[in-house]
């Protein structure tokens, strides 16, 4: 097994193993309900992780993470603080300043 990415969000990375799955690619989450734990937990440890099966889809699962980020980022997002939906263009919420993918 080889570990393809880590991310703060459980919801990133169902997505991600769910297109890898639609893909045909072999891949398991690993800390995916461990995130109540986090106050005791060193950070690295409490984060999800998806893993795949085979080395040899590295290149191809990531390829298929890449076209998920690039097609995320053409639309509005919401900020995560106070709900407002978001210009494309905006890294920063008008309202409140909270940056964008943060939690
Ligand atoms: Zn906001």
């Amino acid at each position: 097994m080889i570990r393809l990415c880590q991310s703060e969000s459980a919801f990133t990375i169902q997505q991600y193993y769910d297109a890898l799955q639609s893909q045909g690619i072999a891949c398991l989450i690993r800390n995916q309900f461990i995130s109540g734990a986090a106050g005791d937990l060193p950070i690295q440890d409490t984060q999800p992780e998806l893993w795949l099966m085979h080395k040899d889809d590295l290149v191809i699962a990531k390829k298929v993470l890449e076209e998920i980020t690039a097609s995320s980022e053409d639309g509005e997002w919401v900020c995560s603080s106070c709900n407002e939906p978001q210009e494309p263009a905006f890294n920063l919420c008008w309202q409140c300043q909270q940056p964008r993918n943060s939690a």
